[in-house]
This record gives structure tokens, sequence and C-alpha cells, in this order.
């Protein structure tokens, strides 16, 4: 039987994708060869690296100004390749917004590169609200801030008001909804949640931010060199990249972002509104902080916490332990995530 899988990371991908890639694997288009083993530069891998870069511009409606790349190295290498792209030798600062645990890695490498102003931060309360009302220095070279908590399950409903050129790490809400990607320096997401496999990371790119801080970038950690070699300055992640472009196109044949971010509101409604509702069960975030994608909640009786895990695995939902940082269970409910599954899942809370 297929399991509910709530996992938080890698997740979730559309059935049909996973049919689709499975055939490309044995044999990609008829070419008598496996999509693993044709070169990146053959003319059906540049097709499928071409139209998966088309859709993500079609799809998030990415302006002209802005280059769209997949690299390698996860989201946890665009937290310093931001950074060193961004922050000048000379007198480099830039604002971070803390709210979490991966926030803050980003904040740690930047600190490798150049001043970094923390400019708010949710540590108070253990990262269970969005913080507001704050200032950011004008004399920054970026603001970076997580859109979505993973961990701790609170999102960005408004983004940050600045004139500096802002940088959002988007991995885990991306394409959950639309987004005016014009208003960004970069966005980048690790593909594992909403897009595809492990393995590639987007990069969404304001071509005109690049180049002006100063210092020289080692080959593989310069934007421009990505740029310019079109994400083929060595050899790109071809499976992860293949997978995503059969999601996108999933995506678009789902209607677009409008139509999934209805879709994704109605999932996480179903599933806070019984939250709310059960007594045995709280959620601690802002509830407008509330993300849409990653729903974490306490047993009131924690004392239960393997009883409920075994009610849940007994009706074939996996993976609704909590990150281990904040303990309680999560539940990650993708694009992917079918209603029917949250269902299942709100079916078992009723009943415990
Ligand atoms: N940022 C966010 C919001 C995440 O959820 C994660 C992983 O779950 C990361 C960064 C790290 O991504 P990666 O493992 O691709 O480096």
């Amino acid at each position: 039987m297929k399991k509910h899988n709530f996992s938080a990371g890698p997740s979730i991908l559309p059935q049909e994708v996973f049919q689709k890639a499975s055939q490309a694997i044995l044999d990609f288009d008829n070419t008598g060869l496996s999509l693993i083993e044709i070169s990146h530069r053959s003319k059906e891998f540049v097709a499928v690296y071409d139209k998966a870069v088309a859709l993500v511009k079609e799809i998030l409606n990415v302006p002209a100004t802005h280059e769209v790349l997949f690299l390698q190295g996860g989201a946890s290498t665009q937290f310093l390749m931001t950074a060193i792209n961004l922050m000048k030798v000379d007198g480099g600062k830039s604002a971070y917004i803390n709210t979490g645990a991966w926030s803050n890695k980003a904040l740690k490498e930047a600190k490798n590169f150049g001043e970094v102003v923390e400019v708010a931060s949710s540590a108070d309360t253990n990262h269970n609200y969005i913080p507001k009302g704050y200032q950011i220095p004008t004399d920054v070279d970026y603001v970076h801030f997580t859109s979505n908590n993973t961990i701790f399950g609170t999102q960005f409903k408004n983004y940050p008001e600045t004139d500096a050129v802002l940088v959002a790490d988007m991995s885990s809400d991306i394409f959950s909804k639309p987004v005016d990607v014009s208003k960004f320096g970069i966005i980048y997401a690790g593909a594992q949640k909403n897009l595809g496999p492990a393995g590639a990371t987007l990069v969404i790119i304001k071509k005109d931010i690049l180049g002006n801080t100063g210092r020289t970038i080692p080959s593989m950690l310069d934007y421009q060199i990505h740029i310019k070699g079109e994400s083929m300055f060595n050899t790109p992640p071809v499976f992860a990249i293949y997978v995503s472009m059969l999601n996108l196109e999933y995506m678009k044949a789902q209607g677009g972002l409008e139509a999934i971010s209805q879709k994704n509101e109605e999932k996480a409604a179903l599933l806070y509104n019984e939250i709310d509702n059960n007594p045995s069960f709280v959620n601690n975030v802002a509830k407008e902080d509330r993300s849409l994608m990653n729903v974490v909640f306490l047993l009131n009786d924690d004392s239960k916490d393997a009883d409920f895990l075994a009610a849940c695995t007994a009706a074939g939902i996996s993976n609704v332990k909590g990150h281990r940082s904040v303990g309680g269970f999560r539940a990650s409910i993708y694009n992917a995530m079918p209603i029917e599954s949250v269902q299942a899942l709100v079916d078992v809370m009723k009943k415990f």
C-alpha cells in the first residue's frame, strides 16, 4: 500500500511524475538509453534543461531581468554563495531576519564574508512567530530571509519591505503560491520539497546585482560563471533536473500557482481546524504566521506521543514525528500531498 507520506523533505511528488521518471531511467524518449547515461550536452538533455528553465519562468512569471539556474550543493551552499556574490569586500554589510535554524545557518555563513546585522529574531519564543515592525538599515548590500520555516512551522505572509537587494531562501514554499519575482534579487530553493529530487537547487537571480563586490570568487561559487555556462559549467544533476521538469509540467497542467495555492489553503485549513478544535492537540504558532506547508502540533499530554505515532503508523501515515529540536509532530503538506491523505491524518486525530 502506498503510504500517506508527510515527510518534510525529501518529500512526496506526484505519482505521475514518479511513473514517467522511472520509465526514463529505463529508456529515455525511445532513445534506447537511460536518461542517466546520456551526455548532459546531448541535444536530448539540453532540450530537457531548456524546458525546465522555460517552465520555471512561465509558472513563476520570472521577468527578463532575472536568470534561472539549476545548481548543486543544496540550499546550504546558497547560504554562502549569496553572501560571497553580494557582500562587498570593503565595508560589506548584510541584514538577516532570524526565524529559525535555517536562517541562522545562512546568517552564520555570511559572517565569513562581512558584517552581518541581525535585524529581527524570533529566538525569544523558540521561533513560533514571524517578527514584524523591525527596521532594516539602508546601507546594506542585501537583506536575507527564509520565507517558510520548515522546522518551526512559520511562514512569511508578507515579505520584508526594503529598497536593498532582497534575498530569500524559499526551499520549503517555492511553487506553493504565486510570488512577485521582480521584488527579489535572489530566490533560492533546494529542490527536494515542491520541485523534485534532492541534488538540484533552483536559483533565480537578477543579473544586474552581480559583479559589484570587488572580490575574486572561486569559479564554482560564482553566479556569473554559472549564468554564462547555463548551469553546465560542471556536469549538472541530470536526473534531478529531469524530474523537476516533469513536475513543472504537472504544475502547469494543474492550472499553475493560483490553482495550487488554493488547494494548499484548503489542505492547511482542514488540518489546522482539527488541531484547533480537538482538545488533545495544540499548535503554538502565532495564527497569522502559520505555515501552509509544515504544520507543527503537540499532544497536550505528551506521555501519549508514542501511542499517537503508533495510531498513525497503523493508518499508513508516515513521517509525522516533529524535528528533533522541537519535538511533538509535524505534518508536511506540500503541493503533491492529496487532501485525502490530510483527511486520513485528521481521521486518526479525531479517533485518538
Ligand atoms: N532551507 C530550508 C528552509 C530548508 O528547509 C532546508 C532543508 O530542509 C535547507 C535550507 C537546507 O537545504 P539543503 O539540504 O538542500 O542544503
